[in-house]
């Protein structure tokens, strides 16, 4: 057992952020992360062992090897703990509702039990644990070769993996267009970019997007970059269905359709031989550690189930601060900022710097009101539900096809997402439910304002929240 003032969960933007401005007022931290190496899903990068990377292709790598420096010294004067490849699986608290918090540890896969402590006692808790991409089923999306859009990036920055060679990729929001840019780059063919929006959705949002100039120049940059590997961009596009090559095991090929509005399909729009579809539909937040320490949740504008947090970032549950995706969806430069403002308030020293939260909070809300433009221009179409068929499956785990679900609704009355998930296994099984768990729940709901927060809350919530070992539990019951 380690004990510091605070626990930091999550080693992404977020995450180091908090950490350094925590260490930075004096207080001990320990930082987290499931990953062997820091930087989150923003800075992933090669096993540093192979040689430190020098950010190619990375935004705001100097940010990171600021920060990184800093808590390295951090760690050299014993101020900072840092848990690398240890997962957090359970965080309880004392006896009292301003007892100690106790976070529960284990290995990651791939890292080693032996070295790191069992759990973390701490005073204070940030929790930064980013999201994941969220997924859509359609016709097909079972077949090896179809990969979450963050997936096929994450391989990209992580290893130079290239999980194809001729790629679309499709989906909605400007994140479609660094994954194809970055595969492009590494020598992929993107036969498209299938945005289901249209992009006229923007001009509803100019004093938002105004008022982020480093945004618009990274979207010119990506503009400029796609031109030159000419990738056309096809807005109101959608992937409809994905068929299978002539080994019947890898994709060999997808449909194109015409969309309106709100996603219904006019006409079908080609069809193009590809072996990777990279598809993402904005990202889900990872809300299993927040809901289970009882913090308060809601809906956001993209439809996430999100943590609710005042201005300096305090969740519900007194002594829990929660930063970045976790808190809404928004991009590092928001987590970032978020970060270092609960690292401070967490420290106890929001009062005395008054001008630097003031700074802070200016900053998120701009961000904040930039990443809702994004949400607004680019949401999930309503009508997605009519692109599958009778043999889709929806949770692929448990291997769930649409049919299940239509006659569980219909005849079982299971019209919410708890009652889906009970009477058909839908996200019951090994990812529990974090690839069909908004899927399933917009499928409950079956109306066009989508699901419910009670609906996303059955499938956020997740008592263990990582993988246990048997003797892991046993051991906690000596205790
Ligand atoms: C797969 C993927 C790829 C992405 N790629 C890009 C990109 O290339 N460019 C871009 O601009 N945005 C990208 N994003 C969006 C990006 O995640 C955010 O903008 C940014 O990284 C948010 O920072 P964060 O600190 O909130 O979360 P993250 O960077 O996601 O960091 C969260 C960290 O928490 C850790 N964690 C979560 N749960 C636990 C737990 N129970 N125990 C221990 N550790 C835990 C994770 O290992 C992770 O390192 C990507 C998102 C995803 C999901």
């Amino acid at each position: 057992m380690v004990t510091v003032d605070i626990a930091v969960v999550g080693a992404g933007p977020a995450g180091l952020a908090a950490a350094a401005a925590a260490v930075g007022r004096g207080r001990t931290v320990a930082l987290i992360d499931a990953a062997a190496q820091p930087g989150g899903q923003f800075w992933r990068h090669p096993p540093e062992r192979l040689g430190r990377p020098d950010g190619g292709g990375h935004h705001l790598w100097s940010r990171f090897t600021a920060l990184r420096s800093e808590l390295s010294a951090a760690s050299e004067r014993g101020a900072l703990i840092r848990l690398p490849a240890t997962q957090v699986w359970f965080i309880e608290r004392g006896a009292t509702a301003t007892g100690r918090w106790t976070v529960h540890l284990t290995a990651s896969a791939g890292g080693r039990r032996a070295e790191h402590p069992e759990a973390v006692k701490a005073r204070a808790l940030i929790l930064c644990p980013g999201g994941y991409d969220r997924q859509l089923p359609i016709p097909g999306w079972d077949l090896p070769g179809v990969m979450g859009a963050g997936g096929v990036q994450a391989l990209l920055k992580g290893s130079g993996t290239l999980a194809g060679r001729r790629a679309v990729v499709g989906g909605t929001g400007p994140f479609l267009l660094p994954v194809a840019r970055h595969l492009a780059d590494a020598g992929a063919t993107v036969v498209a970019i299938c945005e289901a929006n249209a992009v006229s959705a923007w001009a509803r949002h100019l004093p938002a997007v105004l008022r982020n100039p480093s945004k618009i120049a990274e979207g010119a940059g990506y503009a400029t970059a796609l031109t030159r590997h000419r990738v056309p961009y096809r807005t109101r596009t959608v992937v409809t269905g994905i068929d299978a090559d002539t080994s019947g095991s890898a994709v060999g090929a997808v449909r194109f359709g015409h969309v309106d509005g709100t996603g219904n399909v006019l006409a079908p729009a080609g069809h193009a031989e590809v072996d990777l579809v990279a598809l993402g539909w904005g990202f889900t937040p990872s809300l299993e550690l927040v809901t289970a320490i009882g913090a308060d949740t809601c809906i956001d504008v993209d439809r996430s189930l999100v943590a609710v947090v005042d201005a300096l970032q305090r969740s519900s549950v007194r002594g829990a601060y929660v930063a970045g995706e976790a808190t809404g969806v928004g991009g590092a430069l928001l987590a970032l900022d978020e970060g270092e403002l609960a690292g401070i308030a967490a420290a106890g020293a929001a009062l005395a710097e008054p001008s630097q939260v003031r700074r802070l909070q200016r900053a998120i809300r701009r961000r904040r009101a930039f990443a809702t433009a994004i949400h607004r221009a680019h949401p999930v179409p309503p009508s997605w539900q009519r692109w599958l068929d009778a043999d889709t499956i929806v949770c692929r785990c448990e291997e769930v096809g649409l049919p299940v679900l239509t006659r569980a609704r219909a005849d079982l009355g299971a019209d919410d997402a708890r009652s889906l998930k009970l009477t058909t296994r839908a996200g019951m099984g090994w990812c529990q439910g974090r690839i069909c768990g908004y899927a399933v729940a917009d499928l409950a709901a079956a109306d066009e304002d989508g699901p419910s927060a009670d609906d996303l809350r059955a499938f956020a919530k997740r008592p263990l929240c990582a993988p246990v070992s048997l003797a892991e539990l046993a051991r906690e019951a000596d205790g």
